[in-house]
């Protein structure tokens, strides 16, 4: 299958109507397909689209970050922890940056660490709106990004 480089517009809400994110509205995001750059669910549904077509794509959580789990849950020793911490303080825990916790709870003793995406087990819509939906060129396909008006720029 051909992959595309598709670019957008969106605004990211919660069930709730609370905004959660949105692009910047001088530059819209821009991926290659087929990479695993966004989230299944709107990748899909994405691909279906238009250049200049707008829509509200709802996107189920099984197909975003995935449900809550408990055993993503754990407790850490206090001592492994700066004075400062407060709850809901999000760290890295490894060098990618990549797994994210969040502190829950803490007491003298423990600190409770969630290790679930802030987004796990949320349905999420995505109001967007599609800016350039184009085939991607051999060469942006073997590098595995897009190419800004032809040019590498990386
Ligand atoms: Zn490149």
């Amino acid at each position: 299958m051909t992959e595309k480089v598709i670019s957008f517009h969106y605004t990211l809400k919660d069930p709730q109507g609370n905004v959660l994110d949105k692009s910047d509205e001088s530059e819209p995001l821009s991926f290659l397909t087929g990479m695993g750059m966004i989230i299944p669910g709107l990748e899909k549904a994405l691909l279906e689209m238009e250049e200049g077509e707008n829509s509200t794509i709802n996107v189920p959580s099984t197909e975003a970050y995935g449900e809550r789990s408990e055993e993503k849950i754990g407790q850490a020793d206090r001592n492994h922890f700066p004075e400062d911490i407060e709850v809901g303080q999000m760290f890295a825990v490894d060098e990618e940056g990549t797994n994210i916790v969040t502190i829950t709870a803490f007491d003298d003793e423990n600190v409770t660490l969630d290790g679930n995406h802030p987004l796990a087990g949320v349905d999420l819509s995505f109001e967007v709106e599609i800016v350039e939906n184009r085939e991607a060129s051999p060469e942006e396909i073997d590098h595995g990004h897009v190419h800004a008006d032809g040019e590498d720029v990386h």
